[in-house]
């Protein structure tokens, strides 16, 4: 089936979003955890949580995606900076075991001038710390565009975390369009290609989840900039063999792109129109 949704906000509650996400045609849903710019977790709404529940299980919303805030960064030179994103690690993570089936992705983080390998190194120690036993939410690292020192704009870095981290089962990928095409794979020409990488350095069973953005710059600007779908340098065309292909179409797709609810509903309509059921399956739309 089709999985698709965007990102929604999470001011007003769990059940708040689901109804916004039902109304724009969606049957997931991205949220961050708490203000993406900030760092207190507001305190938990039980009973909205558990209208969510209900109200999830009534229309079908399944495969939520939860974000981690920006201000996350387990490789900072800073130690009070490494320090919070163990605290909200830690508290984001207690708070999900509440949503089974919700995965948790989070920028792998900046090394701020220490390098990449210290950096991919305290970032999978911040795992390695967080990470037990008996815990079943899935962390997704993102593919990064490589602004300023950002970790994991190479498939390459995305390992060596992975490689690192002692409860590695619990640990996939988010490709987010916008980065990869900004942090120079050819996604446009050459998605094949790209992916066949991916599956050699990281490995395919890994990708857990798709950001799907447009980007306003050309491959390898590394400036993350995201833009609306068929409006930016990826193309319609690209972004339809992005939903379409073997390797992805089975994976939840998340819109993080400049849009208000109209927007959204307008993008989402239109890739449901793009992604092509496969003969034999029934269950594709
Ligand atoms: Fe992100
Ligand atoms: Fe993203
Ligand atoms: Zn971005």
């Amino acid at each position: 089936m089709f999985r698709i949704g965007c990102q929604i906000s999470s001011a007003r509650g769990y059940l708040a979003m689901g109804r916004e996400a039902v109304k724009i045609g969606a049957n997931t849903f991205q949220f961050f955890t708490r203000n993406p710019r900030g760092g207190r977790v507001k305190a938990l709404d039980r009973a909205d949580l558990d209208a969510y529940l209900e109200f999830a299980a009534e229309h079908g919303l399944a495969d939520l995606l939860a974000h981690a805030p920006y201000t996350l960064n387990p490789c900072s030179a800073k130690e009070e900076v490494r320090e919070f994103a163990l605290q909200v690690l830690r508290e984001d993570l207690e708070r999900l075991a509440l949503l089974p089936g919700t995965m948790y992705n989070f920028h792998p983080g900046s090394h701020t001038g220490q390098g990449t390998a210290v950096g991919t190194a305290q970032i999978a120690a911040a795992l390695n710390s967080v990470l037990s036993e008996g815990q079943t939410t899935i962390v997704l690292l993102e593919t990064m565009a490589g602004k300023g020192t950002e970790i994991g704009s190479s498939f390459a870095e995305l390992a060596a975390i992975i490689a690192q981290v002692e409860q590695a089962d619990l640990l996939g990928v988010c490709l987010d369009t916008c980065h990869v095409h900004e942090a120079g794979y050819d996604i446009c020409a050459n998605l094949d290609a790209v992916l066949g990488e991916f599956d050699r350095t990281v490995g395919l069973e890994r990708l857990r989840a798709v950001h799907l953005n447009d980007s306003r710059n050309p491959a390898g600007a590394r400036k993350d900039r995201h833009e609306k779908i068929g409006q930016g340098q990826i193309g319609l065309e690209a972004i339809a063999h992005v939903i379409n292909h073997p390797a992805l179409r089975d994976l939840p797709f998340f819109l993080e792109t400049p849009n208000d609810a109209a927007g959204y509903a307008e993008e989402i309509r239109m890739l449901r129109e793009l992604y092509e059921p496969q003969p034999g399956r029934e269950d594709q739309l």
